[in-house]
């Protein structure tokens, strides 16, 4: 066993502490890394890698950054998914005999960080937990930086699991051993590292104490368990009080529409998928916030769509009469265009790290809260004339930080130069004995000067020697003898001191040295005052996000013509003139082609979409579910006109693009997302699928796709949109009294197909695939061998029990994928195509396939 120095075991107990975290040992003006984390580190930051005696028979490897350079250090390490502990000197070196004691101050984590590149302005980070008990899983996540802190559970459910926590795209999970390995295997689409932490110690005791009595009390026992255990992990990485986390916002799975991550990234809500910008999604389109809480709350209710019919028509009659008041929106954003990030404003000031500055973005916030409630005051609108008697404008704060803080407030809190004369009586005084201190210095040096006769005197200050009087060499003579006392000499110049010179430096060093700790003293007293506010500030924080949604919502509606939609608790999803909104929105050329929409008891619950490859059908089918996405956030829709029910859930089993996740075929994804959809969808939900049954063969798909269609009519009744380019499946119009076939008008003239994105009733006759080969440009000699085989395949006879009308419902479920693979060859003649000049459209557009 080697011999450590006492210093490196004091690093290894400390260390242990740390555990997986980098531990930044301070080391007077360094943090100092040693052994495996030194040899890391210096990888992950480019450092150099050095090393050191420590006692024992090899040199211990070791890397360092200075402490003032810290922070920025930290920050890359965290990014980079990371944890790093802070251990501090406890003691001042100087007066200490032998060892220093030192110990860990914070943990920094990926999902507990305040500062830095993953604290985007208009996003959130959050640190999610999750527990089981008694049969229950309940998740809470919370975001430090701006104090919010959400729990929810569900009787246990991966699968819920898997939704909500995509949801909320965590950088860091925390949890048991088990409950981490199994959402590991849950393959989370997030978009940054999520970092895994065992953890599952909890603190009830300080769950009370933070959140009152009461409010523990109201929590069930199994979420009550479920904050313990994040507290507790928090406690122990922050070390510190947890001021901006005042309350715990339960919430209802069941009041939210359920989309799962599929959905989400196929309806590109918040992001696109190719690329994974936000540019180009729904989020995008939408979000005309002015501030960053607005654009975070916009964020979290399109990942919420509500359930409530009342809840949503009190957000629409705001965005209503907003949509009509263009001036009134107008003046609200250029009010809340003033207004700063105040949730994490109060973050900072919890976190005791908020700066002069910070205290003038919240009283500059401030002032602007009077006009924004006047402005809300002033409308009919029920909605905002509450979130206006709501709004409560801090006066006293806005106040007190006015009276104190200078408006050009410096960075630093502790150099002085930020508290405003008048504020402080002692700081006056001290200020003016400095203030006067300095003139007495200026007239001594007039004084001087007339009585040496050198009119080059001059009195100067250096941190070294002070105040001192400078005369150059060549009126050394006229040095008064014996009141001059030599202090330093320099090239040209010597300088002196005077005993009153030296008093006289004393008061001012001792005045100035006073008014900065003072300064520090009255600031750091505001900071507290302030975070005994924080209820308040957080509250009026929620309210002006609101606000900023509504006018956000208000200004994209207006500026695309969307429409109020009519929401109902019936059945009938009813929409004229639809369209996709951000098709829409980035089409430069032609104008987009509005279809209606007609999903009812009376006309049919199923529409069955043909048509070749792009001729809009997949464009069609999401805007569908955009619309009551949009409609059940509050919003307006793009449509001439929409009725509206609560769809409770939206599955979605479209593109190409999440084909390849986990190395699993299309077919089996298509398959589980489909047996997930027969388990959970109500007669509310509203199910899409694209391209039903490719990915296998041909006879095969069709007798799966007319199962699972079967299943949707007959055993679910829910609302349904499903393309498939097996257009032989028309036929089953005949035996579902609730589904009819729809496809997409084509227009044909000599060898072009002409694309009219008008949804038309009837099933195409044809999929066109030969024609989209020959746009593509395959040799002639294909095309004409491809629609030779064509032909004589169409002549095949038609004999299958996937093609004659159905006798006895047929029911699916997880075995039929294998059980039809018996299915013997199909070949169903087509329906025929709609003559599309009968159609009245727009705009004719004609598409190159690529
Ligand atoms: P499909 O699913 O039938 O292959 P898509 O829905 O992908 O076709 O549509 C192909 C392209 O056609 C889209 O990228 C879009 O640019 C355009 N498009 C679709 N629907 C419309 C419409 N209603 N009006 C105008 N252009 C449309």
């Amino acid at each position: 066993m080697a011999q450590y120095t006492p210093m490196i075991e004091q690093y290894l107990q400390v260390k242990q502490q740390a555990q997986d975290a980098f531990l930044f040992f301070r080391l007077g003006d360094f943090y100092e890394l040693f052994f495996e984390d030194a040899i890391a580190a210096s990888r992950e930051l480019e450092i150099t890698l050095t090393g050191r005696g420590g006692g024992g028979e090899e040199r211990i490897p070791m890397c360092g950054v200075p402490y003032h350079a810290a922070e920025g250090y930290i920050q890359r390490l965290i990014e980079k998914g990371y944890k790093v502990a802070i251990c501090e000197q406890l003691e001042d070196a100087a007066t200490t005999k032998g060892m220093v004691r030192r110990d860990i101050v914070r943990v920094v984590t990926p999902g507990t960080i305040m500062d830095g590149k993953n604290i985007a302005d208009k996003s959130n980070n959050y640190l999610v937990c999750v527990t089981t008990s008694g049969g229950m899983m309940s998740l809470s996540a919370c975001d430090l930086s701006t104090g919010e802190l959400y729990i929810t559970s569900v009787p246990s459910s991966l699968e819920w699991l898997r939704d909500e926590i995509n949801i909320y795209e965590p950088s860091e999970i925390i949890g048991d051993m088990g409950m981490l390995d199994s959402i590991r295997s849950l393959q989370l689409q997030g978009n940054r590292p999520v970092v895994y932490t065992p953890w599952d110690k909890k603190e009830e005791r300080m769950v009370r104490s933070q959140f009152g009595e009461a409010a523990y009390a109201r929590l069930d026992p199994e979420r009550a368990l479920c904050i313990s255990v994040l507290i507790s992990y928090l406690n122990e990485t922050q070390r510190r009080s947890l001021g901006q986390l005042t309350q715990i916002s339960p919430y209802e799975p069941g009041h939210f529409m359920i989309l799962d991550p599929f959905t989400r990234r196929n309806l590109e809500l918040v992001e696109t998928v190719r690329e994974r910008s936000k540019k180009g999604s729904l989020l995008w389109l939408l979000d005309k916030t002015e501030t960053s809480m607005g654009a975070r709350l916009l964020r979290r209710r399109i990942d919420k769509p509500l359930l409530h019919r009342s809840r949503i028509e009190e957000r629409l009659e705001a965005v209503e009469l907003l949509y009509n008041q263009l001036i009134l929106r107008e003046d609200l954003r250029l009010s809340l265009r003033e207004i700063y990030d105040l949730e994490r404003l109060v973050g900072r000031i919890a976190f005791g790290n908020a700066n002069g500055r910070d205290l003038n973005a919240l009283k500059l916030s401030l002032g602007q809260i009077p006009s924004l409630k006047a402005l809300c005051a002033a409308t009919p609108s029920l909605t905002l004339g509450k979130i206006a008697r709501e709004l409560d404008a801090c006066e006293d704060l806005h106040d007190e930080i006015n009276q104190a803080i200078i408006d050009e407030a410096p960075i630093s809190v502790r150099d002085g130069g930020l508290i405003k004369p008048g504020y402080h009586e002692h700081l006056d005084e001290l200020r003016e004995a400095s203030v006067n201190g300095k003139r007495w210095i200026a007239e001594l040096e007039a004084q001087e000067r007339v009585a040496t006769g050198i009119k080059s005197l001059k009195i100067g200050f250096n941190k070294v020697f002070g105040y001192y009087i400078e005369i150059t060499k060549s009126h050394i003579a006229s040095v008064p003898e014996g009141r001059y006392e030599r202090k330093q000499t320099l090239a040209n110049a010597e300088r002196y001191v005077t005993p009153e010179l030296k008093e006289k430096e004393g008061l001012i060093l001792e005045a100035q040295e006073k008014m900065v700790d003072l300064e520090y003293a009255l600031f750091s007293e505001l900071r507290e005052k302030l975070s005994k506010q924080i209820p308040r500030l957080q509250s009026l924080a929620e309210k002006v996000a609101e606000l900023d949604v509504y006018q956000s919502l208000a200004a994209t509606s207006a500026e695309h013509g969307f429409v109020k939609p009519v929401l109902t608790e019936d059945y009938d999803f009813i929409i004229e003139g639809g369209r996709h909104p951000v098709v829409e929105a980035v089409m430069k050329e032609s104008a987009f082609i509005s279809n209606a929409t007609n999903l009812s008891k009376e006309s049919a619950n199923i529409l069955l979409i043909t048509g070749p490859n792009m001729a809009g059908k997949s464009t069609y089918m999401r805007q569908v579910a955009l619309i009551s996405i949009m409609a059940q956030i509050g919003c307006f829709v793009p449509a001439n006109k929409a009725e509206i029910p609560m769809v409770d859930r939206i599955f979605t089993r479209i593109g190409a693009a999440d084909d390849l996740i986990g190395g699993q075929s299309t077919f089996m994804v298509e398959m589980a997302d489909i047996q997930v959809m027969t388990e959970k969808a109500t007669p509310r939900s509203l199910i899409i699928i694209d391209e039903l049954g490719r990915g296998t063969s041909t006879s095969e798909g069709m007798a799966i796709a007319q199962a699972v269609i079967e299943y949707v009519h007959d055993e679910i009744g829910c609302k349904a949109l499903v393309s498939t380019h097996f257009h032989e499946l028309s036929h089953i119009e005949g035996s579902l009294k609730g589904l009819r076939n729809y496809s997409m008008a084509v227009q044909e003239s000599g060898d072009k197909v002409h694309f009219l994105r008008k949804l038309i009733p009837g099933a195409a006759g044809s999929s066109y695939g030969v024609y989209c080969a020959r746009l593509a440009g395959l040799p002639d000699s294909i095309i004409d061998r491809a629609n030779t085989l064509l032909e004589s395949l169409e002549h095949t006879t038609v004999t299958s029990e996937v093609a004659v009308a159905r006798e006895v419902p047929a029911t699916f479920d997880k075995t039929m994928a294998t059980g039809i693979a018996e299915a013997s060859e199909t070949r169903v003649s087509s329906g025929v195509a709609p003559v599309t000049e009968e159609v009245n459209v727009t705009a004719e557009v004609t598409s190159s396939i690529t």
